[in-house]
This record gives structure tokens, sequence and C-alpha cells, in this order.
């Protein structure tokens, strides 16, 4: 641990959010920065030792009027671009967010308690989004012919017009990137609302896309609660669709709000994912990965593996393997570059997280490492830490094995045999990814075609290709994410049918 270079990085965080906050963090509307007329504001606080970073304009309902405004008349004018002038700016926004790739990795540190050798890689992840979508963009368009002997069908897309994307806290940078960037490549505009918690880079976004050539409204940020400024977006009759990424509860809500000016909606919900390791897998590879997904980034990602499912036959030293391998991980200031797991976000999480494992350990379970009893004492009071922790002993309906806890935090269930292993795995009300550890290829391919989720990782971590579709079944979500599905959403499709001379007519009214 290096408390100096974590002080210094500290420091150069706080100028830097002084700099984008002149004196409040503000939306960024037609190219400007803006504020709410009666000066409202929200206090974001830093997950490591509740100080005040700064305070962030309050979006209210005429704030997003005037956002919504402002991006139906530049749909107009964006939408007529050609598209490779729109992939020329969408690349100079991916160098510009290469460029800034120091001051987003500090701001999304001080913001989220991400450590920063995660957030060092979110410019990275940001600016491929931009340039993937770029590339994409003299293709968005395109359509399919279907011709038969008589007539020729014909398909074509353009832009469903200004949408609304709606982000949350955990990844707030590349989250925002991933929801933009195709739906500028598709020739819509974008009011963006991000989460109350994690404002910061939001703003800067849209400041390093303005500066980067795209045109004023093309992107706007308000800034501002769930239930104000958020409510309003999904209820706005100019915003004709809602891209979201967030809670499964909100999901719900976002659809009834939306529902009276009919909003075309797509969903990236909440997760419990299983990963199922049977005794013929690489358990050492496997043990890395396990470790990985549910320990990384706070155990705050939609994605973790928060559910391990283990042959019963490996389940005592597998479990013993992984509990060592917690204990060793580095629990700290998230600006130290040797920290592996910082602060969670907000002290409401916190105490969700605590509550799932106090609940689960008063019903019978084992917590076996982890918490708020496994802390340095070095670390400030008044930040959000606990450590990963792991619990067995647990049965298939406890809380803390079907809901969502967001955290550090590993439930551990023994299976038999491939049945018993795929019952526990779908018996969730999510969907979003499975991980699968078995040396056994007949074995995956079965299991793959049974799991009840988007998204089977077979003998690894989340790897993301940008081609593939990204999303999940059942309460984790609505639609699909990367490649042509992300047009999909963004863009109506209209087929044209044409005949073909000596196509006979059907003929009424002649007898
Ligand atoms: P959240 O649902 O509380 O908030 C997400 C966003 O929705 C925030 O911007 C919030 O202000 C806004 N919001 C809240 N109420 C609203 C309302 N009534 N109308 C409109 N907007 C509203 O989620 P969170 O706590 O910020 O994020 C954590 C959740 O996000 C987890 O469940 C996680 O699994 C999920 N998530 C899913 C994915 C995925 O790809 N499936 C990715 C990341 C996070």
């Amino acid at each position: 641990m290096n408390a100096d270079i974590a002080q210094q990085n500290r420091s150069q965080a706080q100028t830097l959010i002084d700099a984008l906050s002149t004196p409040v963090l503000s939306h960024f509307i037609d190219g400007q920065n803006y504020l709410r007329q009666d000066g409202a504001t929200i206090s974001n606080r830093s997950p490591v030792d509740d100080t005040e970073l700064n305070q962030t304009a309050q979006g209210n309902e005429a704030d997003v009027a005037t956002a919504s405004l402002s991006s139906e008349k530049a749909f107009e004018s964006w939408r007529q671009w050609p598209a490779e002038k729109r992939r020329d700016v969408l690349h100079a926004i991916a160098d510009r967010i290469e460029a800034n790739a120091e001051s987003i990795a500090l701001m999304e540190t001080a913001d989220t308690g991400q450590p920063l050798r995660f957030t060092g890689k979110t410019a990275t992840r940001g600016a491929e989004n931009f340039r993937y979508f770029a590339d994409l963009c003299t293709r968005a368009a395109d359509g399919h012919s279907y011709p038969t002997p008589t007539h020729l069908n014909y398909t074509m897309r353009e832009p469903i017009g200004p949408v609304g994307a709606i982000t949350p806290w955990n990844m707030p940078f590349m989250l925002a990137t991933w929801k933009i960037a195709p739906a500028l490549a598709a020739g819509c505009t974008v009011v963006h609302k991000p989460a109350e918690w994690s404002p910061l880079t939001a703003t800067l976004l849209a400041k390093i896309a303005f500066e980067a050539g795209l045109p004023a409204g093309v992107l706007n940020t308000v800034q501002g609660l769930g239930n104000e400024a958020g409510s309003a977006l999904t209820q706005d009759p100019r915003i004709k669709a809602i891209a979201f990424v967030g809670g499964t509860q909100t999901g719900s809500r976002i659809m009834a709000q939306g529902a009276p000016s009919l909003k075309r909606v797509h969903f990236e919900l909440g997760g419990k994912s299983p990963v199922v390791v049977f005794d013929d897998a690489d358990l050492d590879r496997a043990v890395d990965a396990v470790a990985f997904m549910i320990f990384s980034l706070n155990g705050q990602r939609c994605n973790a593996g928060s559910r391990l499912l283990v042959q019963r036959s490996i389940h005592d030293q597998f479990v013993e393997r992984l509990i060592q391998r917690a204990q060793k991980i580095c629990v700290g200031n998230p600006f130290d570059p040797a920290t592996e797991v910082g602060p969670l976000i907000h002290s409401k999480q916190l105490t969700k997280v605590k509550e799932h494992c106090f609940n689960a350990v008063q019903a019978g379970a084992t917590m076996h490492c982890g918490g708020v009893n496994a802390l340095s004492a070095h670390l400030p009071a008044a930040g959000n830490w606990f450590a990963p922790a792991i619990v067995s002993g647990v049965t298939p309906a406890m809380d803390i094995v079907q809901q969502e806890v967001f955290g550090p935090v590993l439930a551990v269930l023994p299976f038999d045999d491939e049945a018993h292993a795929l019952a526990l795995a779908n018996d969730s009300r999510y969907g979003l990814s499975t991980y699968l550890w078995t040396g056994n290829v007949g074995r995956a391919h079965r299991l793959a075609r049974s799991f009840q989720s988007g998204m089977v990782w077979v003998n690894t971590e989340i790897a993301r290709n940008l081609s593939t579709p990204f999303g999940g079944m059942k309460d984790s979500g609505i639609g699909r994410d990367g490649g042509d599905w992300s047009f999909d959403f963004y863009m109506e499709t209209r087929n044209v049918c044409i005949a073909l001379d000596g196509h006979a007519i059907p003929q009424i009214g002649k007898l």
C-alpha cells in the first residue's frame, strides 16, 4: 500500500472535480452548462470518508423539457448528416476520451470508490464503444431484400428520434458510452440522465463530445434524481425510446411511466448469475475466474458471478482455496494503485450488503471471511468498507441466494450431478449470465442450451466482444446490446414492397 501516492491521486481528483464544478456540477444542454432555475442541488459525497466531493444540479421536469426540446431540434439536422461524417465525429470523441483517460479514471474513482486499477481502463473501454459503433455508421441504415417471382420487398432503417439514456452508478462512464455511442451512430440524438450517486463523468463526457465536434443538442446531459429528472425523461413525449441500465424494480417503474407515451424500452437489469463448477474443470483457472467475477469492481457488477454452484466431490477444497484467495485481496483506498477492492458506493449500499450477510448467518449460514470485521484499522471510519465475503451452508430459498446483493459477497451451494446443477442454476428470477466450468465438451454444449440466461460463458470470465448480443432473460432485461442488435433498438425499420410486371391483382366488382 502506498498512502502518499493515494493522497496525491486523491488531491488531483479533487482539483479536476473543482474545475468541472464551477461552482456546481451542471447539466450540459445545447452545448452549454445549464443549471436549474431555483438552484436546487444534490450533495455528492466520497465513498472513502463521506466528505463532500461537489454539489450537483438537481434536474427537474423543466430542465428535462429544455433538454428534450434541444434534442428534438438537433435531431432534424443530425439525422441528415452523411454517415461518413457521423463516423468521423464519433472517432474524434474516442480520441478525446483517450486523451482524457487519466482525468476520467481519477474522477470515476472519486465518485464510485472503484479502485484505480479498474477505472484506469474506463477510458479505453469507453473509447472502444465509440470506435466500434463509429465504424458501423455507414451500415446502420442498411436493410435486407426479399425477392419473389412477383414482388420485391426491401427494408431500410432510419433513426427513431431523440432517445433517453438512463444509467446506473456501478460503471458510470463505460455504461454511458455503451448506450450513447450506438444511439449517435444510428442518427439519434440523446438526453442522458446519469445516476445521482455518480454524476461526474457524465457531464465530462458531454463536454468531451461537444469539444470533439458533436453539434450542440445532439448529446444533452441532465443530472438529478431518478424519481424527478429520470421520471420526467421517461414521460416526455418528444423522447421516443428509453435505453435503461439499472435495477429490475426501476425498469418496471419506467415501463409504467413510459406507457402513456408508448415508449420503446430497452432494459439491462439486475442479475444473480450462477457459476457452475464441475470436478472435471481446470480448477486453477476456475478459482481465478470465480474470485475475479465476484470481487472485482467491488462486486458491484450486473454480471457478478454471485452464486457459486460447486460439485460436491470438490466442494470443500474449492471453497477453501477461494477463502484463502479472498483473504489476500487488498481492500483499501481506491486511489492506491495496489488496492483491489475499494469502498462501496454509498452508506445505503453498505447497509444492504451487511444486512444480507447478517440475515444469512442468522438463518444458519456460515460466513467464512470478509465483512466489516475483517477490515484494516487504518481505513477511515466514515467510509463504506466491506471485505470480500464467502457464505456457505445456504439453502436455495435464502435471500442471499435469490436476491441481488450487489457487493463482494459470494453465496455457495453444492450440487450432485448435471441435473441438480441445472435445476439450481435456473432457480432464479434473474437470467443475465451463467458461467460454466467443465472439461467435458459435450456437457458444455448440452448445458449451454438449457441455462435460462441471455449469456453463457464456458471456461472463461466475462470476455466482451462488441459484435455479440449482450442482455438478459427473465427479470434481467428486455432486448440485446451489441452490433446490429443495438441498431434495431435505436432505429425504425421500413419495408417497401414493389410488384414486378405480370403480377395479377385480385379483382372485385367486375362481375
Ligand atoms: P437504479 O435502478 O436504482 O438506478 C438506475 C438509474 O435509474 C439511475 O440513474 C436512477 O436515477 C434512475 N431512476 C431511478 N428511479 C427512476 C424512475 N422512477 N424513473 C426513471 N429513472 C429512474 O439502479 P442502481 O442502483 O443505480 O444500479 C444498480 C443496478 O443496475 C443493479 O441492479 C445492477 O444489476 C444493474 N445493472 C445492470 C446492468 C446490465 O447490463 N444488466 C449493468 C449495470 C448495472
